[in-house]
């Protein structure tokens, strides 16, 4: 009965990639350089961004991004409920208000049908996050910010790889941000990276990343580079390492291979539990789409399955299977019911899902044995 404890997300890093980690340790350029250039480059080319910068972190990418946005206090920045933490510390830590928005039930995105009711005079940037890696209507989405004049910074957390309309998230729109977590779709170890269409953002961001210097260190140090630098403003530290940007580059290749597996098992998923009356489980929107499949998030029947969400954790662990919790309720939180002034049934939507979502395993290198079994020990938890 003890088998391998199976987490809900494990990193596939090939060989390739710790050769790679090698190679950067005996090189002596630990920091930002000629592998940073080369991953940059080859995400411009995967996302075609004009703009590219990779950062230590996605939270990094959005604070310095809505800074970059230059909010004024009481501007109002719109976003999501279900989300991590890390989208409503930036917006509080760049000096905006958030501003939440219920969820569609179905998708778990943003609903864009409430989404013109929290528009004021003070609404300066709608940030959506395409929730577990599917996108949100954009088409709809940049409509209404064209209409109120917004900016759009697009949470992409979750959503390397992800399509909406054939096109790439990344590849259109305002300025998104990607994340290199060990449980994202990519991994650097820790990373992250910033796509956008509009020069005066990248320009600001890539100096309130270093230091506020006019300069990246990789010119500074190399050999075609001065040792000559201004600061311009007083920045952040907040650049890749080549340590990291080693991982990405063979990441970045095995990227879509990746996203198929991952999407494989969640057909597998959606296919063995269909009619199980214990989940509703994720639907599909009826415009095109790629979903990146960054979780695999159903939402549990609580009355159905005779148990909790957190009892259903709880059970699944004490069998040796992680489940994910993507997310708790941002808004009640005890910063933000206190600082905004959220509560409970704000947010009814969000709030319900929050209370009965669940993260299946799902990562690439998920055997068909070990899906299996993770459905084995469901359907003996349930009966
Ligand atoms: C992971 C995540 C982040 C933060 O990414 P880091 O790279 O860990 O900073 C932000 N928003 C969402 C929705 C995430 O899932």
């Amino acid at each position: 009965m003890s088998e391998a404890f199976l987490p809900f997300s494990r990193p596939s890093i090939s060989e390739n990639a710790i050769q790679e980690v090698v190679a950067c340790l005996r090189s002596g350029w630990l920091a930002t350089g000629p592998r940073v250039a080369q991953f940059t480059e080859a995400l411009q080319r995967y996302l075609d961004a004009p703009y590219v910068l990779t950062l230590m972190s996605a939270t990094t990418g959005l604070h310095l991004s809505l800074l970059a946005m230059q909010l004024k206090p009481g501007d109002e920045v719109i976003t999501t409920p279900l989300t991590f933490a890390a989208t409503l510390n930036t917006i509080v830590l760049a000096g905006g208000t958030p501003v939440l928005v219920d969820i569609d039930p179905h998708t778990l995105n943003m609903d864009l049908n409430q989404l013109e009711a929290a528009i004021t005079p003070n609404t300066r940037v709608i940030m959506p996050v395409h929730f577990a890696g599917l996108p949100v209507d954009c088409d709809v989405l940049y409509g209404i910010a064209e209409r109120h004049h917004l900016r759009i910074l697009e949470d992409a957390a979750h959503a390397m790889g992800a399509e909406y309309k054939n096109k790439r998230i990344g590849s259109f729109g305002d300025t998104q941000v990607f994340s290199f977590h060990p449980t994202k779709n990519l991994t650097t170890g820790e990373g992250g990276c910033l796509a956008t269409r509009d020069s005066v953002i990248a320009e600001a961001v890539q100096r309130l990343c270093f230091h506020g210097m006019d300069r990246q260190s990789f010119n500074r140090y190399g050999k075609t580079g001065t040792q000559d630098y201004e600061i311009v403003m007083p920045g952040f530290k907040s650049n890749m390492t080549d340590i990291q940007a080693a991982i990405g580059i063979h990441q970045l290749n095995e990227l879509d291979a990746f996203i198929d597996r991952r999407a494989a098992l969640a057909m597998r998923y959606q296919d063995a539990l269909s009619d199980w009356p214990e989940w509703s489980l994720p639907v599909s929107p009826n415009y095109e789409h790629k979903h990146a499949w960054h979780i695999y998030t159903p939402l549990l029947n609580v009355a159905e399955a005779g148990m909790d969400r957190d009892q259903f954790i709880v059970a699944m662990k004490s069998k040796n299977i992680g489940i994910g919790l993507h997310y708790r309720a941002v808004h009640l939180f005890p910063y933000y019911r206190d600082t905004f002034h959220f509560k409970e049934g704000d947010f009814p939507v969000a709030e319900n899902a929050c209370d009965r979502i669940v993260s299946l395993p799902l990562f690439p290198a998920m055997t068909d044995a070990e899906h299996d079994r993770v459905l084995d020990v469901m359907y003996n938890l349930f009966v």
